[in-house]
């Protein structure tokens, strides 16, 4: 359904995290990440092969124990990331489509994060322990509406103006 109200700031970079994860290679998996400090972005990831590698969707998964592991985490990605491009991430929140797993959830720990924002539920794992020992504040919210409400019809300013008149 289309909603037209403007979202929160939790929405809104929710909404980016899944608009990140539309650039995910694994058909296992679709997740985005953006990280997020005084409400300025400063890393996006999503699920992806390794630089030059192939993609999951071109020559199918690489499955150890019912994981992919071909691809990096969308978490890590954003982490590395911002490593590459030297961007101080700590005291940061993360916004993700999915609960973190272990793995990412330390890394994210490591890299100092300080809030994780999710809308889907959360996995029987290690995470939801090692975020709660960290201090990292756990936040789980409805899924954002997943339409992105542009009309450029809408707007009169974005309209051809009628020169003739
Ligand atoms: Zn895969
Ligand atoms: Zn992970």
């Amino acid at each position: 359904m289309s909603n037209s109200k403007r979202p929160s700031w939790d929405e809104y970079f929710l909404k980016l995290a899944m608009l990140a994860s539309e650039r995910a290679t694994c058909p296992r998996m679709h997740c985005g990440c953006v990280l997020v400090k005084d409400r300025f972005v400063l890393a996006t990831g999503y699920n992806g092969s390794l630089p030059g590698q192939p993609h999951c969707e071109d020559v199918g998964c690489q499955v150890v124990d019912n994981h992919c592991v071909r691809t990096n985490h969308a978490e890590i990605n954003a982490l590395v990331q911002a490593a590459v491009h030297g961007v101080n991430i700590s005291g940061s929140t993360v916004y993700v489509t999915n609960m973190p797993c272990t793995t990412c959830a330390k890394a994210l720990i490591a890299a100092r994060i300080k809030r994780v924002v999710i809308f889907s539920d959360f996995h029987d794992t290690l995470a939801t322990d090692f975020f709660h020992k960290a201090g990292v504040e756990l936040v789980k919210l409805d899924i954002p509406d997943r339409e992105i409400n542009y009309h450029i019809e809408k707007y009169s300013s974005a309209k051809k103006t009628d020169k003739s008149k």
